[in-house]
């Protein structure tokens, strides 16, 4: 089960004496039968030990001081993490000291939950004094521990915990649910960039419907609205999470229109992302209507990339509400759109078949005429009562620049 380079690392901290495991979610993802992400190790040999175990190899030491080393096999970086337990948590997050100990199970006494405090080697087997295995096979996620003192030492555990629920399709043993309910205001006192990644994982979980229907108050800390919406409302959201891809701006538009945009924002990766959310989330009950000057307007006020999210987030409520006019109309947009960027339709003013050195070249005025004409121009393009032809829009600016007044312009006979 173990990939080369990670044998290879064991077997060369067991042939200096010390003891040495995969540990933690490789361990957990490897009995699911899913690849792991990452491999970690922990060994009995101190930090200075495992330096002096791998001679010539790319070593690097960011977490020297919790007694983790980065080895480097074949480009891909591993963890080799000496045994430690953790001091005493005075800020919610981090143990204000870390102590070296000689044994695996005391190392996996300080992780978060028994599906996640498994260690195995080749030499020794599945080493799982928790009961990881049995509670992986019940899909059950379960504290090492007394659960309440587990998430007052490090509220992150609370968002890994419904992290691994919705990515993982688990249940959580209800005195570890309760603690985590009891415990979750605690949340607020947390960097919200560790909130935020816990978080975005949990929304683009598969099972992440699951979570926010059982598990909706867990988040009320970080987004007081979502208890304030109505169940009505709240269920509606979550179906439509559940009808969408998982594409994080789309659930994040979703999310948006029952929770307020500024309490989200802080949860979304960048300021970007959170602008989008709010857009969408603002255009979620817009009609699409099929045709192509529709679509070519939509471009213009979205971009191709945001307006595709929007049909996504328009389906997925379609399908919560089982809207089947709705849900074809969305299918005729969506050709629609598809045409109009194939087709390389004209929706910005860059895209037009004149420019602003035209305009001027026409008589019209420089400053912010030329930019009024050719915004009057794409206009039209847009609506489709002038073509984005060149010599048809040249003939335009011309009129104009010959002092005619937009609304007194004529169209050339031939359109
Ligand atoms: P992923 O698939 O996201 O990598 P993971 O379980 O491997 O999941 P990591 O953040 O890589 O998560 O952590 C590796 C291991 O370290 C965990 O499996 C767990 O044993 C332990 N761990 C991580 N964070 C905590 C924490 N906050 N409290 C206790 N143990 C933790
Ligand atoms: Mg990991």
């Amino acid at each position: 089960m173990l990939p080369g380079p990670v044998r290879g690392i064991l077997t060369t901290l067991q042939q200096q004496g010390h003891s040495a495991f995969a540990v933690g979610g490789c361990v957990r993802d490897s009995l699911l039968g899913r690849p792991p992400c990452d491999w970690d190790v922990c060994t009995s040999a101190r930090p200075g030990e495992i330096k002096a175990a791998f001679p010539g190899k790319s070593l690097s030491a960011p977490g020297v001081r919790h007694g983790t080393i980065t080895v480097l096999l074949e480009h891909i970086p591993y963890e080799v993490t000496t045994f430690r337990t953790d001091g005493a948590y005075s800020d919610h997050r981090h143990p204000d000291s870390v102590h070296f100990v000689r044994s695996v199970s005391e190392d996996l006494a300080r992780r978060d939950f028994t599906v996640n405090a498994m260690a195995y080697s080749p030499a020794s087997g599945l080493i799982d004094p928790f009961g990881g295995a049995r509670d992986l096979a019940a899909k059950c996620l379960r504290c090492v521990g007394d659960p309440a003192r587990r998430f007052s030492e490090d509220a992150l555990r609370i968002l890994r915990m419904a992290r691994f629920a919705a990515s993982m399709g688990f249940s959580i043993e209800p005195r570890t649910e309760a603690a985590a309910l009891d415990q979750c205001s605690v949340l607020t006192q947390l960097p919200v960039e560790r909130c935020r990644a816990e978080f975005c994982k949990m929304l683009c979980g598969r099972w992440a419907p699951r979570v926010l229907r059982g598990q909706r108050l867990l988040f009320a800390p970080l987004l007081p609205s979502a208890a304030q919406t109505s169940e009505r409302a709240w269920e509606e959201a979550v179906s439509a999470i559940a009808a969408a891809p998982d594409d994080l701006c789309v659930r994040l538009g979703i999310l948006c229109r029952v929770v307020a945009p500024g309490q989200l924002a802080p949860l979304c990766p960048d300021a970007k992302t959170a602008r989008t959310a709010t857009l969408l989330a603002e255009c979620a009950e817009e009609p699409l209507r099929a045709l192509p000057s529709v679509a070519r307007r939509w471009l213009h006020r979205l971009g191709a990339e945001t307006l595709q999210k929007l049909v996504r987030v328009q389906a997925a409520f379609a399908a919560a509400r089982r809207d089947r006019a709705k849900q074809s109309e969305l299918v005729e947009f969506a050709k629609t759109l598809r045409r109009a960027l194939e087709n390389g339709a004209c929706c910005e003013r860059a895209q037009l078949a004149v420019s602003g050195e035209d305009a001027l070249a026409a008589g019209i005025p420089a400053g912010g005429e030329v930019g009024a004409a050719l915004e009057s121009l794409l206009d039209r393009v847009i609506e489709g009562t002038l073509p984005n032809e060149r010599a048809v829009l040249l003939e335009q600016l011309a009129a104009w620049g010959a002092g005619i007044a937009c609304e007194q312009c004529t169209l050339p006979e031939s359109l």
